[in-house]
């Protein structure tokens, strides 16, 4: 019989860095003779000087590791009551009793009694019942059975496996809380052991400082502490890495706590489009890959407390959306500054937020042109002081100098899509902030590759298309007419205005009723920007240069409330 992961978060962990210690390559090589070289790591580590705080200002095992194992062994004062002799003792014999249990468990074929926790037959002479001293967060602690809850019964080897769960263990910072990561892949799950846990306890024993959970990650809450530490594995061993996405194996954090005031557990599922964009970006850049992670994921020291306090604000509401997957272009808008850098966000918009590819170098296009734009201080301005309400006349403007096509328009700004206003708006500043620190910089602003085709315009722009090529056709005093629907401060002026198109028979009654649907001002607004668009774009010589577009206060009210909800 052979180990295996078993699914429970908390004896995998323990699994994972049972296999580091072990020597073997993967958990269904361990032998009884690895068990044993596992164990003589863990008895060495936990029964240190510096795990037991002797002549050390701070205990391990009396203060953070009663925190996992409450009242176990090296923490109850009972044991203590000798002496650190008295304790490393009582460990030792009750490591050997587990060890023994474990290495009979391997040895032994088939057994009669099933495992509730790795589910194999084992003999039921190897089963340990375990309360929550030594399985975190079971109900009942050693001293106190509310209930007369009796623990779960573990066979040998799993109640084993939970003795190195300590090893796996990670510190989140603020609150003291520790977390883990449940990476059903073994090799990455061991390398995280290896290089976090026990290698960081060797570090420490070799310098003589008192034990603790590594938790240098100078980032904020849980999410900022998972993604730095999803950064620092690529950055060390991203081949490994790469397996966990490419397979889609689920990986979920569990951030949590077992003391004796209550326990608490959170888990937190890491998407693998996260871990696609970490390296996607580092594969594209590693500068880039630094400074997303500097400029969003890190909270320095600074001297201003305040300062401090703003910034892991910051970090812990980015680090949090990552991880739901959601947008963060528009939260990392700074002062005329774009944190993590247009690399990052370009990759995540595409990895994470799904963004089709010629749209987003379409608004890459599009915020270069706007950065270099003769009015472009004003439209910018435009697009920062109102959010998504602004965002289609400065497009439509765009489209009047020939910067963008009406095809084009549609494409960024969907008709029937309002909130797409508020990303197409966050990203257009992000790529002129960019462009901006690039000119002061002297670097060159890293484009997308051009040659991609904006995706087919849906069935409302392409009748707008064809409705202002039907009246450029057919429409007398055409600049004067489009003049009058530019400048409509009410929707019965823009009806006024195509009524007049109707009598001179440039538009018919169905395209009339398309245009100024009844009871939908909203739409009226919406498919009047089109309909310009079009008429801007293939009719350049009718467009009145100096004319103000007016943004109707009917049609936009309605709209902000539609993107409000
Ligand atoms: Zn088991």
């Amino acid at each position: 019989m052979s180990l295996h992961w078993t699914g429970q978060p908390f004896v995998d962990a323990g699994l994972a860095a049972l296999l580091a210690a072990s020597g073997a390559s993967q958990l269904s090589g361990v032998t009884a003779t690895h068990l044993e070289v596992a164990v003589r790591e863990l008895e060495a580590v936990l029964l240190s000087d510096q795990a037991l705080g002797i002549g050390l200002e701070k205990s391990f095992a009396k203060g953070t590791l009663s925190q996992v194992f409450p009242n176990s062994e090296l923490v109850n004062p009972r044991n203590w009551s000798k002496g650190p002799e008295g304790v490393r003792k009582k460990y030792r014999t009750a490591l050997k009793e587990d060890l023994a249990r474990a290495q009979e468990a391997l040895r032994a074929g088939r057994g009669d009694r099933v495992c509730g926790i790795c589910g194999e037959l084992r003999p039921s002479a190897g089963f340990v019942v375990l309360r929550r001293d030594r399985f975190p967060l079971l109900s009942g602690a050693v001293n106190f059975y509310p209930g007369l809850l009796h623990g779960v019964a573990l066979c040998g080897a799993c109640a084993l496996a939970l003795r190195f769960a300590v090893a796996s263990l990670l510190r989140v910072g603020e609150r003291g809380r520790l977390w883990f990561l449940h990476c059903p892949s073994e090799i990455v799950a061991a390398r995280i052991a290896q290089e976090y846990g026990w290698s960081h306890f060797r570090r420490l024993i070799a310098t003589n400082q008192p034990l603790d959970f590594y938790g240098d990650w100078r980032t904020a809450g849980n999410s900022g502490a998972i993604l730095c530490l999803l950064c620092q594995l690529l950055r060390k061993f991203a081949n490994q890495l790469r397996a966990i996405y490419q397979h889609g194996i689920p990986t979920v954090a569990y951030v949590f706590s077992n003391d004796n005031r209550g326990g608490y557990v959170e888990g937190i599922p890491v998407p693998t489009s996260i871990l696609d964009f970490l390296q996607s970006l580092q594969l594209e850049s590693v500068d880039a890959f630094d400074r997303f992670e500097r400029e969003v994921l890190r909270v320095d020291t600074a001297k201003d407390k305040r300062e401090e306090t703003q910034r892991a604000r910051f970090v812990a509401n980015v680090a949090g959306r990552i991880m739901r997957a959601e947008p963060i272009v528009g939260a990392c808008l700074g002062e005329q500054r774009l944190l993590g850098g247009w690399i990052a966000h370009r990759i995540y918009l595409q990895e994470v937020n799904g963004m089709n590819h010629a749209v987003l170098a379409l608004l890459e296009r599009t915020g270069i042109a706007l950065a270099q734009h003769e009015r472009g201080k004003k439209l910018i301005g435009r697009l920062e002081r109102a959010p998504a309400r602004d965002v289609r006349a400065v497009l439509l403007d765009l489209v009047r100098e020939g910067v963008l096509s009406g095809r084009e328009l549609g494409a960024l700004l969907p008709p029937n899509e309002p909130a797409s206003a508020q990303i197409v708006r966050d990203v257009l500043l992000a790529v002129v902030y960019e462009w901006q620190r690039c000119n002061e910089a002297g670097e060159s602003f890293p484009r997308l590759a051009g040659g991609w085709a904006i995706p087919e315009p849906d069935e409302v722009v392409r009748r707008l298309e064809r409705i202002a090529n039907d009246l450029i056709r057919t429409l007398p005093n055409r600049r004067q007419w489009i003049t009058g629907l530019m400048t409509a401060r009410k929707t019965a002026q823009i009806r006024a205005t195509y009524l007049r198109a109707l009598r001179s028979g440039a538009l018919s009654l169905v395209d009339f009723l398309f245009l100024v649907p009844l009871g939908d001002v909203t739409q009226a607004w919406v498919r009047r920007d089109y309909l310009l668009a079009f008429l801007f774009e293939l009719d350049r010589e009718a467009v009145p240069p100096d004319i103000e577009l007016v943004e109707g206060e009917e049609g936009a009210t309605d709209e902000v409330s539609v993107l409000a909800e």
